[in-house]
């Protein structure tokens, strides 16, 4: 059996950086990152053979635990009856009856394979139905990867220290205006003065891809209110906060109806699939009923939406309560163990995601969460790993709890990590 970091050695050979994903390769934290071998309930399994609790979760999909018995069961099924079949399946038409039950937002929607494409091709309808070109994104959101979004684009963008990528023509970004987040007077004097030139205003309703950072009350509302008064689109990117925060997300959580909502991560259940989709005029006018086009080979893919329909039916409303009270105590304990150690950290929470600032105060927006001490982080990560918890290996990043974390599975991480703070 190889280890870690002999197929991390191998693996530069032939991939970049040797991962797939640049948060993957540990470039903020050092080290070689963790090869998993296998996964089940909260826990990962290394190359080597190492259990680690974890609080990755595959970076959101996981809300279940790994390898949640009815959604293998679901995929292993799926797959005897074909892969892939480039026509339409009930199990798409479920699916969607399945999603607008928790999105009464969503009337009408597509399925695409990432939230990178979702996002895309959000922004892409609402250009087509505003008419519009600008679009207006926050600083430190991170909305996927496609080139008019790479703007200020938070943790994998941050941590690696291009925050604009290489091999984006400034062409491409000539209609992205950025806002910091959670600052209504900016965003209001954007739309004062390029109102009518913007199509859609894109948002994480908490944001996640700079670390877990609510938002402030009246924050998501104003985006709502200036979309509706100026004929732009608020689209809600829900990839992350989707089916964690509540059944129906952030929008549920807080009361807020977008004109349009992003998903993936746990729509998918693990597997490649994500959706876009908000209110049917808008909706229309992707083709073949109008003239924006967006397709995909394996868009509604059957093995892939399988996964997701058992994962939304796995998710009851009482695993809420729990996934809530659970990450409540983490958050608490946390805290408490920072303070014992006289450590300047600040953890906050929605939901089920958190995020360990090592910063005393608040983290409203991307330059205060940028300001943090990220050296004390990489610390704190690699002794958490020493002691067999897989944190995220970013400051910029939210840790997940799930359904699958044991009370035993929390005690032991705060041992560990009340070590790593006093270390
Ligand atoms: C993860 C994420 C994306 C991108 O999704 P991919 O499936 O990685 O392409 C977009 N938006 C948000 C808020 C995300 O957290």
């Amino acid at each position: 059996m190889s280890s870690s970091e002999q197929l991390f050695l191998e693996s530069q050979r032939r991939i970049p950086g040797g991962v797939n994903s640049p948060v993957r390769a540990f470039g903020a934290v050092g080290g070689s990152p963790v090869f998993i071998a296998s996964a089940e309930g909260a826990h990962v399994t290394s190359a080597e053979g190492r259990d680690y609790i974890d609080y990755i979760g595959s970076w959101g999909p996981a809300i279940l635990g790994h390898a949640h018995p009815k959604v293998v069961a679901a995929v292993t099924e799926a797959a005897t009856r074909g892969l892939s079949y480039g026509a339409p399946t009930e199990l798409e038409l479920r699916f969607a009856e399945a999603v607008s039950e928790r999105y009464p937002s969503i009337e009408l929607m597509r399925c695409v394979s990432s939230g990178t494409e979702a996002t895309m091709s959000a922004l892409r309808v609402a250009r087509g139905f505003t008419g519009r070109s600008a679009i207006v994104k926050f600083d430190g959101a991170y909305h996927g990867h496609a080139d008019c979004l790479l703007v200020k684009a938070g943790s994998g963008a941050a941590t690696f220290g291009h925050p604009n990528s290489a091999g984006v023509p400034p062409a491409m970004v000539q209609h992205t205006l950025t806002a910091p987040y959670n600052d209504v007077p900016a965003l209001e004097a954007l739309f004062a003065e390029h109102g009518a030139q913007i199509a859609a205003v894109i948002v994480e309703p908490v944001a996640g891809n700079m670390g877990c950072v609510p938002p402030v009350p009246g924050f998501l509302e104003a985006i709502i209110r200036l979309c509706r008064e100026q004929g732009a689109v608020s689209i809600f990117d829900e990839v992350m906060t989707g089916c964690r925060l509540a059944p129906g997300g952030a929008q549920e959580r807080y009361g807020l109806s977008p004109d349009m909502t992003c998903l993936g991560k746990i729509v998918g259940g693990g597997m490649p699939l994500a959706v876009y989709g908000g209110r049917r005029e808008i909706l229309e006018q992707v083709a073949p009923l109008g003239p924006v086009y967006q397709a995909g080979t394996l868009s509604g893919n059957p093995i892939a939406v399988s996964a997701g329909l058992a994962t939304l039916s796995a998710l009851e409303p009482a695993l809420y309560a729990q996934l809530e009270a659970y990450a409540a105590r983490l958050e608490a304990g946390l805290a408490e163990a920072a303070a014992r150690a006289e450590r300047a950290v600040r953890v906050q929470r929605v939901g089920s995601m958190l995020t360990v600032f090592f910063r005393s105060e608040p983290v409203c927006s991307w330059a205060e969460a940028a300001s943090c001490d990220t050296s004390a982080f990489a610390r704190w990560f690699q002794a958490l790993r020493e002691g067999g918890v897989l944190w995220p290996p970013s400051q910029f990043e939210a840790a997940f709890v799930s359904a699958a974390h044991t009370e035993q599975d929390l005690e032991r991480t705060l041992e560990v990590a009340a070590e790593a703070f006093s270390a």
